[in-house]
């Protein structure tokens, strides 16, 4: 292809502020609509709004994590627009002094980091819901639910770094697992969370100048952007190819369909008439809040999975796995302190524990197993108490339930039979009732261990320790042998 793909994204990611940006009415997703109102949120006349100060905290930390400038001095605007869901008729965003600035994040793509810049991230207001679906109305008629008006967005803009619509699936992820380490935003793409509108264009390859460009939205999954991206690029490929021109448009995804159809022609920046907004004093940030954000701020996933590389010797593959989200390397990094085989750890947790939370499709926080007894149930195989195969049946009772694997071991009699002296007597016992076996087994044919190894085994239902019955035999046939 003679071409360079350019990609930059603008992501919107719902901050998980228990109130609105504006007024104290709930964020609460899923209520009954227009329930979550109230006259400064419904845009009524006569109302001033009152910044959430929390929302501030938030994007700052944001922030600092995407190593922006924090500007001392940001302004709101007003952008206006017409929309049903818009009461007021603009929407209270920051245009020209937003809070964060000259950022970047590193995303990781075939075991190399890229850099990708963040041209800046402010804040800004939701608009309310036009609710279209058949189920509740009619089909000419369009409802309008304003809960969400005033629900407080970051707008992250990225600048054109990207070169693939995979680098741009591998941003979306990073930002994603960044907020939420964050714990800024839930993330939920299908509540809508976060959402991405995709800028795309191509260029000559060596060229300097970018080419024009499609933003495509309705978007909400990562893979979604991906293939709407890939669908995009050949569209625009196919029209440079014949020289034709590409229009700078906004386009919808129809991921139902896989294809992308034309919404309407960009329309110019100042047709917003962005103006200052004259019901907000300005948002002056000193040094200190910004220092106090920052002294606050977790490691990020980057990092910690670097360092559990370092630390516990981990591959990149389980290192990724484990810092996926923080309280799943938080689990990790407890149970390490009380088992110092990191490997064979690493193993249980992407094995058993991941496989136990994903067909009951939850969240290691908000599961029973705790760090102490998946660590427990590890020693009692260490120690011979119980083989890995009883291990790994009595895995999914300890996490449903939060019993103590010995305790299920008690319970259930699962304790493999250690004691030498009791075995030593079922050996015997069970070599003297196989006269036959013996006398071949004392002509030569060795490998009849086994037929008395299955036997000791059933006289025990499976729980002696093999490792044990196998040298007890050894020894007993020797000796009758001689
Ligand atoms: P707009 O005014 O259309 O929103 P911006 O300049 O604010 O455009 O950029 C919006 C997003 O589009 C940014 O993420 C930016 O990196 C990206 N972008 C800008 N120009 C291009 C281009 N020619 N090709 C691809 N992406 C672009
Ligand atoms: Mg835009
Ligand atoms: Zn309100």
């Amino acid at each position: 292809m003679p071409f360079e793909i350019v990609i930059g994204l603008e992501v919107h990611a719902q901050l998980s502020t228990g109130s609105k940006i504006f007024c104290s009415c709930s964020t609460e997703f899923g209520a009954p609509p227009n329930t979550h109102v109230c006259p400064v949120c419904m845009g009524l006349p006569g109302v001033l709004p009152v910044l959430n100060k929390k929302v501030v905290d938030y994007a700052i930390r944001m922030g600092i994590a995407t190593n922006c400038t924090i500007s001392q001095h940001s302004v709101f605007a007003r952008k206006n627009y017409f929309y049903p869901d818009l009461p007021k008729g603009y929407q209270i965003s920051q245009y020209e002094e937003p809070l964060c600035e000259n950022g970047s994040i590193e995303i990781e793509m075939d075991g190399h980091l890229k850099r990708i810049g963040i041209t800046r991230i402010h804040i800004e207001e939701d608009a309310g819901k036009s609710v279209h679906a058949e189920e509740f109305v009619s089909k000419n008629e369009t409802l309008v639910d304003l809960n969400r008006c005033g629900v407080p967005l970051i707008e992250i803009v990225s600048e054109p770094d990207m070169r693939s619509p995979r680098e741009a699936y591998l941003y979306l992820s990073a930002l994603k697992q960044i907020l939420a380490y964050l714990e800024i935003s839930d993330c939920n793409m299908e509540e809508g969370s976060l959402r991405c509108d995709a800028n795309v264009s191509l260029r000559l390859t060596g060229a300097k100048a970018l080419g024009v460009k499609t933003e495509v939205k309705n978007m909400n999954s990562f893979h979604g952007v991906e293939k709407a991206l890939e669908y995009e690029i050949e569209r625009q490929k196919e029209i440079l190819l014949k020289e034709g021109k590409i229009t700078q448009q906004t386009m919808l995804w129809n991921a139902r369909e896989g294809k992308i159809v034309p919404m309407r022609s960009k329309e110019e920046a100042h047709d917003y008439r962005y103006f200052p907004e004259p019901d907000l004093v300005p948002v002056d940030v000193d040094r200190k809040w910004v220092d106090d954000i920052a002294h606050e701020l977790p490691e990020l996933p980057l990092q910690r999975k670097r360092r559990f590389i370092r630390q516990y010797s981990l591959p990149d593959y389980d290192a990724a796995v484990l810092t996926v989200s923080r309280h799943l390397a938080n689990f990790y990094e407890e149970s390490v302190k009380l088992y110092n085989d990191t490997k064979k750890l690493s193993n249980w947790v992407m094995g058993e524990m991941l496989r136990f939370l994903g067909e009951r499709k939850l969240e290691i926080q908000d599961s029973l197993i705790t760090p102490q007894n998946l660590v427990g149930l590890l020693q009692l195989v260490d120690r011979g108490t119980i083989n890995t195969g009883t291990a790994k049946s009595i895995f999914d009772e300890m996490a449903e339930t939060g019993k103590a694997p010995q305790k299920i071991v008690e319970e259930k009699g699962l304790a493999q039979v250690s004691d030498a002296s009791e075995l030593d007597a079922i050996v015997v016992e069970v070599i003297e009732a196989h006269p036959n076996e013996l006398e071949k087994y004392r002509a030569g044919k060795e490998n009849l261990i086994s037929f008395f190894m299955g036997q000791v085994m059933k006289a025990t239902r499976g729980k002696a320790n093999p490792k044990l019955v196998n040298e007890l035999l050894r020894k007993k046939l020797a000796e009758k042998r001689g």
